[in-house]
């Protein structure tokens, strides 16, 4: 399916990269892996870009006058162009939390190759788990070319990071179990085997994945669905993906990409329920030299080196609209000038793989 020839590195939040994982996992099925390196982002819950502008605008907070936007110490903090900070109780803002985050049991990207967030690290640096070598060697190849610099977490740091996971994992089974005990299954939580997978997604098209997921409220909305499609008849419009055409016999796609359908526990075992940090290499507060960012700019540096290194060809990463402010915009770009200008964070989901969509339909025309 994929006509991706371009070695290309992602960074996401954890259901982002957990599609990604997943794409990669059924290559057979689904064609090569969009996405060479992944860097997850931690991520406790995520907001509604159009209730979250309308939360602001009954307290006279335009968008378009934030300059920064950050969550700590129990509130959502604005910074703005004037020289004002205004913040918001986190509990009101948590009303315009996505639905679907209330059943996510993944706080800090644990199928990535690098992790990256701000928690246990101190102000201006950021905290990098380092879970595979592809990660690892990545992050030692940037300190080497002075992109980034690290040190070592304090116990109290890691502490923090497993406390705040458990806490995300722990009250998310709840709200699971309450979910299904009045409702459809949770069925990205349905433990099975590749084998089981296969047969159970057999004759699954975009009437299931609406029925499983989208109606059920457990879509992500990271546009795998969108961007898997051969016949390209599913459009991610008004918040939700909605399909405008008629699915051909034996087409399965949709379901098969998904991160919220059955994920077979070849790509997510159930044993990172009980770790907490998921399985990893190497965990450090690490700040780059030059760039900044949201905290330690690690992102951006990582990124940036990649791509001048060679080592990638392309960054899918998530910049801001030029026409609704603060909306979150994925671009697919081999200029380092597009990964530092998208440096930040954009606190509302964005359909990432319609970033890689995108690309192949220029590419056709
Ligand atoms: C929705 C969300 C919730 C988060 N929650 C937490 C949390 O609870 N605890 C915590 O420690 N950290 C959280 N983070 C991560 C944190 O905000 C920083 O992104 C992280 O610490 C990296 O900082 P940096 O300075 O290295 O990144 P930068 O160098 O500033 O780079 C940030 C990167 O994030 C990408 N990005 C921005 N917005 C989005 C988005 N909406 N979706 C996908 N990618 C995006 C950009 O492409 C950019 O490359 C969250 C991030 C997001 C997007
Ligand atoms: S589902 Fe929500 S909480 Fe979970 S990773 Fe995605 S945006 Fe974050
Ligand atoms: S054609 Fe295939 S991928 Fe597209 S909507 Fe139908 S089942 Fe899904
Ligand atoms: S329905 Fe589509 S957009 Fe939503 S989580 Fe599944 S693949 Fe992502």
């Amino acid at each position: 399916m994929s006509n991706q020839e371009n070695v290309v590195a992602m960074v996401g939040t954890p259901c982002q990269i957990i599609a990604a994982e997943n794409m990669s996992y059924f290559q057979d099925y689904l064609g090569e892996s969009p996405v060479d390196i992944k860097v997850g982002l931690f991520c406790m819950e995520n907001f509604s870009y159009h209730y979250l502008n309308q939360l602001l605008e009954e307290r006279n907070i335009q968008l378009k006058d934030v300059s920064e936007c950050r969550v700590e110490k129990g509130h959502m903090w604005f910074y703005l162009t004037d020289g004002q900070i205004q913040k918001i109780p986190l509990k009101e803002v948590k009303t315009c939390m996505r639905k679907n985050c209330e059943v996510c049991m993944d706080y800090t990207s644990e199928l990535s190759d690098l992790s990256v967030g701000s928690v246990g690290s101190p102000d201006g640096w950021s905290t990098v788990i380092a879970r595979t070598v592809k990660g690892l060697e990545l992050l030692k190849k940037a300190e080497e070319d002075n992109y980034i610099e690290t040190k070592p977490m304090t116990d109290s740091g890691i502490a923090l990071i497993k406390k705040l996971a458990c806490q995300k994992k722990e009250e998310n089974k709840k709200k699971i179990k309450k979910r299904e005990s009045v409702a459809r299954p949770v069925i990205y939580r349905r433990f099975i085997t590749d084998k089981q997978f296969r047969e159970e997604v057999a004759d699954c098209q975009f009437e299931d994945l609406k029925a499983d997921v989208i109606d059920v409220g457990t879509c992500v909305l990271c546009g795998s669905c969108e961007y898997i499609c051969p016949d390209d008849i599913i459009k991610i419009e008004d918040r939700k993906p909605r399909i405008k055409g008629q699915c051909p016999p034996d087409c399965n796609l949709c379901y098969v990409a998904c991160p919220r359908t059955y994920l077979p526990v070849e790509v997510a075992s159930p044993d990172l329920d009980q770790k907490p940090l998921g399985d990893y290499m190497k965990i450090v507060s690490a700040k780059a030299s030059l760039v900044k960012g949201q905290d330690g700019g690690v992102v951006t540096a990582l990124l940036s080196y990649a791509l001048s290194d060679g080592i990638v060809d392309e960054a899918l990463v998530v910049d801001k609209s030029s026409a609704e402010p603060w909306r979150p915009k994925v671009k697919l770009t081999s200029n380092i000038d597009d990964v530092l200008r998208a440096s930040g964070t954009k606190y509302a989901a964005c359909p990432v793989f319609k970033g890689l969509k995108s690309k192949n339909i220029k590419e056709e025309l």
